[in-house]
């Protein structure tokens, strides 16, 4: 009955066919519409972060930490409406907010702060006047060697002999000049990277605190500056007894990561009253013992 009413009746197909091109024609446009805004989140926080990270230093950390802050939330998601998503003015509302989380990462080389501005003034932690790869000290710290220093050396010295063994201190207060001329020799040398695991670079160095000495046995001259002397019976003394008279081994085996150097049988650091005493007691490097980096 009914499909020989429709033969029938070309009005009634006719409304039956617009109806289904209006339908058609609906659900195209309807389908328009969600593509658009997928494409819309999906592409453009990728060219957000490029921008971003072509802005930041290009370094391997700073990728991990943008995509919480950025990408996502940029474009916003209730931002749809009739027309295809254009940039209206209203973006710079979120892009404050979404900066501040990437800031205060510190960029290291070889130990050392990427872009670190020249120190104005020397640091001092707990009354400790510190020199290493994070604390620098101005070009213009240039006190000498320190009197104190010297005299604890001396009665060191004294007393190993007393043991029968002669110590020399061949190194010991640096000039930033002088420091600079070493680093550049040795960066000439043997590379950046070595060098930094083995002198300071200019500012960088304990030796400019004029606090510390460079220590061998005199007759060895050759096993100066190697941990051979570490295995040496004057080596040993100084590694047992230093403490004793106011000095710490600075650089310890296996400490390279907090100190910043490679071990160093021979380099010694002076501090004032019990306190080389108390961190040779610890166990522990002077930036362990201070909680400084
Ligand atoms: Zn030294």
């Amino acid at each position: 009955m009914n499909r020989k009413a429709n033969r029938k009746s070309p009005i009634a197909m006719i409304v039956s066919i617009s109806i289904i091109i209006l339908i058609a024609i609906l659900g195209s446009i309807y389908y328009k519409f969600e593509v658009a805004q997928t494409e819309e989140k999906s592409v453009k926080p990728n060219e957000v972060e490029n921008v971003e990270t072509q802005n930041k230093t290009n370094e391997t950390e700073e990728p991990l930490k943008q995509p919480e802050g950025n990408g996502a939330d940029l474009p916003s998601s209730d931002k749809n409406g009739e027309k295809p998503p254009t940039n209206s003015g209203e973006q710079p509302n979120q892009q404050p907010a979404k900066e501040a989380p990437v800031t205060e990462e510190v960029e290291l080389e070889n130990g050392y702060i990427v872009g670190q501005k020249p120190a104005t003034e020397p640091t001092f932690v707990k009354g400790v006047l510190i020199a290493n790869k994070k604390n620098p000290l101005p070009a213009t710290y240039n006190k000498g060697e320190d009197p104190k220093a010297r005299a604890a050396y001396e009665k060191m010295a004294k007393a190993a002999m007393e043991d029968g063994l002669e110590l020399v201190a061949f190194s010991g207060f640096r000039s930033y000049d002088y420091q600079k001329t070493l680093y550049d020799r040795y960066v000439k040398r043997d590379g950046k990277e070595a060098a930094d695991r083995y002198s300071a670079r200019p500012g960088y160095s304990e030796h400019q605190t004029g606090l510390a000495f460079d220590i061998g046995e005199k007759g060895r001259e050759e096993l100066w500056l190697t941990n051979e002397f570490g295995q040496t019976e004057a080596g040993q003394w100084l590694a047992q007894n230093a403490h004793k008279y106011g000095f710490i081994l600075r650089y310890p085996k296996g400490k390279e990561d907090i100190t910043g150097f490679m071990h160093e049988s021979w380099h010694f650091r002076y501090l004032e009253g019990e306190l080389a005493a108390k961190v040779y007691e610890a166990g522990v490097t002077l930036e362990e013992y201070l909680g400084i980096q």
